[in-house]
This record gives structure tokens, C-alpha cells and sequence, in this order.
């Protein structure tokens, strides 16, 4: 099973295990039906409720990647409403970002680089990891983004791309262990 999960109780939360007794916050951004909320649920190892309740969700797992534990809190929270706070509050809290697109979908694209700017913006003088995804790459007839529109993308704004599809479980774990990788090294070159 393509699980990006290895260990961990999903109902704790925020209880911060993790060796350095922290978690980290990672937002997950994107227009509507996308697929974030698959994404997210797959992190979380519940992808299988296809009846879930809609509005927000926080997602709290440990995921080990190269041998070291690392505590992940992944919020769906960007369309639980629509107030200009939450928007606000998403973009302030997020140690890390995923912002996802549809391939299947030119104007989630274009979102996608719309928040990227706002994103930007609202954290100026921070480089903070992001990750760009193309996501339902199994919906190859109604592609209407390329993969190499996503990259050159992602070159653009300075952050790293990935095609999933939630569908097959494709890519989504190495989605979430590229982003793990990503705070790590930003976490690094902090320290020095
Ligand atoms: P959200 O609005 O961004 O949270 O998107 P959802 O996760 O609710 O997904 C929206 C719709 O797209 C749902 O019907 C999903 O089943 C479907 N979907 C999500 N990911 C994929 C994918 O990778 N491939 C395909 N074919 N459908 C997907
Ligand atoms: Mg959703």
C-alpha cells in the first residue's frame, strides 16, 4: 500500500513527539476540487471515507523519513469558510506549503500562481518551502496542463514540483517525504 504513514496515533494533536518536541505546521493550499482533501486524507491514513465531512480538517501524523521521525501537522483547512481571516491566518502559520493544482484544470494552475504571489507576499523576507503539485496526472485525456508547464512553473517561483494523483496513491508519498525534506534543510541552514 502506498502509505506515506509509518507510525503514529491520529488522535492526538499537536502532542509534538518528535525528537526536537515539535511539529511541524503544513498548509495545504489550492482552488476547490483540486484534490486537496485526497491528498491530505491519504497523509493521514484515512482515505477511505468517502462520505468525510468537508469543512476542515488537521491531520497529525509522525512520518519517518531517512531513518529520522518526523512530527507533521497538515491542515485542510483553506476552504473551510471564506473569511479574509482564515485566508490571512493560513497564510501566517505554515512552516511549510503545499499548493496544489488539477493538470486537468488551466484556471487551478493559474490559482496556484496567484497564491504563490500572495504567499510571497504575506511572508516577504522568509524561504519557506513550497511545493507545487500537479495533481490528478491519472486523467490523461482531459490534461490540460503539461508537466513541463508545472516545472517551468516552479522554477519561476523558486519551489519544487511534483505530479500525484490522489487516485492511484501516485507520487503522494513522495510528496510528503520531499516536503519533510524540504523543512529539514530549511530548518539546517538555519541552525548554521
Ligand atoms: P478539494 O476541493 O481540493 O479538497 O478536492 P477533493 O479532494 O475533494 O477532490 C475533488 C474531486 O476530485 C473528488 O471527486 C475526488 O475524488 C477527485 N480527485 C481528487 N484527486 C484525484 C486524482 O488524483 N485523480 C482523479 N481522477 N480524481 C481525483
Ligand atoms: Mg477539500
Amino acid at each position: 500500500r502506498d502509505s506515506c504513514v509509518s507510525d503514529s496515533s491520529d488522535s492526538v494533536i499537536s502532542s509534538g513527539s518528535d525528537s526536537e518536541g515539535q511539529a511541524y505546521k503544513v498548509v495545504i493550499l489550492g482552488e476547490h476540487g483540486v484534490g486537496k482533501s485526497s491528498l491530505a486524507r491519504i497523509f493521514g491514513g484515512v482515505e477511505d471515507c468517502q462520505d468525510c465531512e468537508e469543512t476542515g480538517n488537521t491531520y497529525d501524523r509522525s512520518i519517518v523519513v531517512d531513518e529520522e521521525e518526523a512530527s507533521i501537522l497538515l491542515y485542510d483547512i483553506w476552504e473551510q469558510d471564506n473569511s479574509q481571516w482564515l485566508k490571512d491566518q493560513c497564510m501566517r502559520m505554515g512552516d511549510a506549503y503545499i499548493i496544489v493544482y488539477s493538470v486537468t484544470d488551466k484556471s487551478s494552475f493559474e490559482k496556484a500562481s496567484e497564491l504563490r504571489i500572495q504567499l510571497r507576499r504575506a511572508r516577504q523576507s522568509e524561504n519557506i518551502p513550497i511545493i507545487l503539485v500537479g495533481n490528478k496526472s491519472d486523467l490523461v485525456r482531459s490534461r490540460e496542463v503539461s508537466v513541463d508547464e508545472g516545472s517551468a512553473c516552479a522554477v519561476v517561483f523558486d519551489c519544487k514540483f511534483i505530479e500525484t494523483s490522489a487516485s492511484l496513491h501516485h507520487n503522494v508519498r513522495d510528496l510528503f517525504e520531499g516536503m519533510v525534506r524540504q523543512i529539514r534543510l530549511r530548518r539546517d541552514s538555519k541552525e548554521e
